[in-house]
Order: C-alpha cells, then structure tokens, then sequence
C-alpha cells in the first residue's frame, strides 16, 4: 500500500516535470529563429588587458564564445551562429561580400528564419550594409552590429550592442526597413549611416539625417522611415556573380595631378568615384584625365569629400563630359552602388536613373 502511494506520487511528480518541460519547449519554439552570421572585427577582438582599447588583435573570438557571453539573447530569440570570415573590416573585400550575401539570402529564404545579424569590424560596416541594402532579397530584418570596444574591455560595448542586434532582427517593426545598423542603442538605416569617429562608441551617425529609432531598455522604437528603394525592391541580383566591378575612389586635395586616375584607368577600373571639393568639384589638373578616362569607356561619379550634403550637375561643361552625380552617398558609398550599377549596364542614363533611385 505504501509503495503504491509512492509509486503514485513519483509519476505525478514525473508528469509534472515532463509537462514543464514541454511548455518551456513550446515557449522556446515560439520565439523567434535568428541566425548570427559573424564576419569579425573589434566586436570579436581581444586585448592582453581590459583597459587597453586600441592596438587589440580583432577576429580573435569566434560567434559560439559571443553568443555565450550574452544569455540574456535567448529569452528573445532562438540563436545559432555561422562564421563566414574572421578578420578586421579594413580587410573586407568584394569575396567575403558575395558570401555573405549569398548566404542572407539563403537563409531569408527559409521560412523558419525569421532574421539576420551580421557581426561586422566598424571600419567598413556603412559598406558592407549598403551593399547587403541593395542586394538581400527579402522584407524580413538584417541587422549590422559591431563595437568600438574590443570583448576584453572594462564596458565592452558589443555584448550590450549584441542583444539590441538580435532584439531588432526579431521584432516586426524591424521588417521590410532595409538593412538596418544597431550601435550604441540608436537604430540607423545601412544608406545614410557613417562611421563619424575613429574611437567613439557613438560614432555611427547619419549625419544631418538623422537615425531612424533607438532602443530603450533593448526594446527598438522606430521614428521614421526609409525612402529609397531598398532590398527586394532593386534590380540587383548578386546569385550568379563570382567578383564584382573594379570601381576605384579619387579623393581631390590641393595641387592635385592626374597620375592616380591614369593609374586607376590602366589598372583596369570600370568606375572612378571622384571625391571632390564641396559639390563635388574637380580640379582643372584632374579633369583632362577624367574626361580620357570616361572617352575609354570608365563611368565617372562625382561626390564629394565633404561627407554632407547633395551633389548634383552644377557645372554644365561636367555634364557636357558626361560624369554622373552621386546624390548624397559619401564616395565610399557611391563606390557600392557603382559597382552594382556595372554589373547591369555601362548605360550612362540607366546607371545615373540607378544613384537617382537607390
Ligand atoms: N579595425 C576594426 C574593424 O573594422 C575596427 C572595429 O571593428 O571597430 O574590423
């Protein structure tokens, strides 16, 4: 009779703990599926003390060992990591971008998949996020996250940029807004963002713009919206694409020669973004040697290198020679888009449509 009740109790008890157990399952299965895509960077960096925050070596701590270090992330979603690279994003190149973009898609394609997050070097980031803005082909979230602070330091900034990356790629309203940047508790869209500081934890700024929302205690709250078309509404597809244009940036200063476009042309660029004085000026020792360049078929942009502001045709013998305008991207940004532009057309019209549009 004893041995009965026991027996009683202990598979009641047992049938509690099951029934616990598959409800958490079912809490964890709700929640949604976010894959961390890690490329590098400070974010993964390591430094031989926690009060050293320059001179660290970056890359050293792979994805697995960042998602451990924030617990926090599974209470909102579902994560698991993939190392596409590992190296600082000076490094990056045009490889590691096709990779990755291929990648995304795969994965966004994928109805489990409810998101993406890119761990990102700063350097490069605004690039790499215009880039993937122009060539994911999907409404659901991708987040860029990066830190100032190397993993080591007293106040890392990642694993706190980490959960707010992870929180956006899982919420709604994150959907269908482009790529989106997640530093420093601000929200930035990939086409306006830029890296404004050298060491700077809020150094990611869309300067004059504005960011589109911020977290507040990790919850994002967006304000605005983007305006330019944007992932699955361009006309870029980068599935078949093995490398990418050679577009090169000359950047114009004071007593400037023509020896670097000459390079640049003989070296095999299709594109040259001139980064020129306020409005995209060029200076009159330059400008022979881009109107050569342009008549040897090399599509010339001009932005400008003041970092604000719009460029458009403002001197009539420019258009006359046929250099295009970059909007308002920063020349690195115009670099992107013109090397996407030449995968489709050498068409001066069509790709000036194209700096129009995106
Ligand atoms: N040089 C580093 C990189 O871009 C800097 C950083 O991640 O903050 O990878």
């Amino acid at each position: 009779m004893f041995k009965r009740k026991w027996f009683i109790l202990l598979t009641v008890m047992y049938m509690l703990f099951i029934g616990v157990q598959g409800v958490h399952a079912l809490e964890q299965n709700q929640l949604p599926n976010i894959k961390i895509l890690a490329t590098g960077g400070t974010i993964a960096g390591s430094a031989p003390t926690n009060t050293k925050m320059t001179g660290y070596t970056v890359g050293e701590i792979r994805i697995q060992t960042l998602i451990n270090a924030v617990p926090a992330i599974r209470q909102y979603a579902n994560v698991s990591g993939e190392q596409i690279a590992n190296i600082g994003s000076n490094d990056m190149t045009d490889e590691v971008w096709l990779k990755l973009a291929k990648r995304t898609n795969e994965l966004l394609a994928d109805p489990k998949i409810n998101g993406v997050v890119i761990t990102h070097g700063t350097d490069t980031l605004e690039e790499t996020a215009y880039f993937l803005n122009l060539v994911v082909k999907s409404d659901k979230p991708v987040v860029l996250v990066g830190a100032m602070r190397p993993a080591t330091a007293i106040s890392a900034d990642g694993p706190v940029n980490l959960l707010n990356a992870v929180r956006l790629a899982a919420s709604k309203s994150a959907a269908g807004q482009g790529v989106l940047v997640a530093m420093n508790d601000e929200i930035n869209g990939a086409r306006d963002v830029t890296k404004t500081n050298t060491s700077h934890v809020s150094t990611f700024k869309a300067p004059e713009l504005g960011y589109l929302g911020y977290f507040n205690d990790g919850e994002p709250y967006f304000y605005r919206k983007v305006t330019r078309k944007h992932t699955k509404d361009t006309e870029f597809d980068v599935r078949n694409l093995t490398e990418l244009p050679d577009v090169e940036i000359i950047y114009t200063h004071v007593n400037e020669n023509r020896a670097l476009i000459d390079a640049a042309v003989a070296a095999g660029a299709r594109g040259i973004v001139y980064a020129g004085s306020g409005m995209g000026s060029i200076h009159r020792n330059a400008e022979p040697a881009l109107v050569d360049a342009q008549k040897k078929g090399v599509v010339i942009v001009r932005s400008s290198r003041t970092g604000n502001g719009i460029v458009t045709p403002s001197s009539a013998q420019w258009t006359a020679e046929h250099f295009l305008d970059g909007d308002n991207l920063n020349p690195q940004k115009a670099r992107v888009l013109l090397q996407l532009a030449l995968t489709k057309t050498t068409d001066l019209a069509e790709i000036q449509r194209m700096f129009n549009e995106y």
